[in-house]
């Protein structure tokens, strides 16, 4: 979508930085961290929300988790603990109308959540 900003971060029109890659998905830092790591795994393809995805979309959104426990082995993260989020919508608190994953980690998560 050309007026998406994960779109457009996507094709290197907004710069980022980038922490990992594969054909599907890629994992940024969050400009504006809420935790010492905050990374974004941001799915290639555009849905503006979870709400969006097809049955073809369940493996690659499956594997987000196997990329989030690896990079959290990878920063140090497994051993205490981390938190992955998806908001949805208005009550979710979703921001960008392009699906992504957060991965937060580095410090204790409360719980509810604001
Ligand atoms: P949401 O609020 O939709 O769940 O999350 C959107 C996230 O994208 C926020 O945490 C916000 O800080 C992050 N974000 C917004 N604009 C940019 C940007 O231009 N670059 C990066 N790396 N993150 C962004
Ligand atoms: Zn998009």
């Amino acid at each position: 979508m050309s007026d998406c900003l994960f779109c457009k971060i996507e094709k290197g029109d907004i710069p980022s930085e980038k922490v990992y890659e594969d054909e599907r998905l890629f994992v940024i830092k969050d400009i504006n961290p809420q935790a010492p790591t905050h990374l974004l795994v941001i799915p290639r393809k555009h849905h503006s929300t979870i709400l969006e995805l097809q049955e073809d979309d369940f493996e690659m959104i499956g594997s987000i988790y196997g990329v989030a426990g690896k990079l959290a082995r990878q920063l140090g993260m497994a051993d205490d603990g981390f938190r992955v989020v998806v908001n949805c919508g208005r009550h979710g608190g979703q921001s960008v109308y392009h699906i992504h994953f957060h991965i937060l980690g580095g410090r204790p998560m409360a719980w509810p959540p604001g």
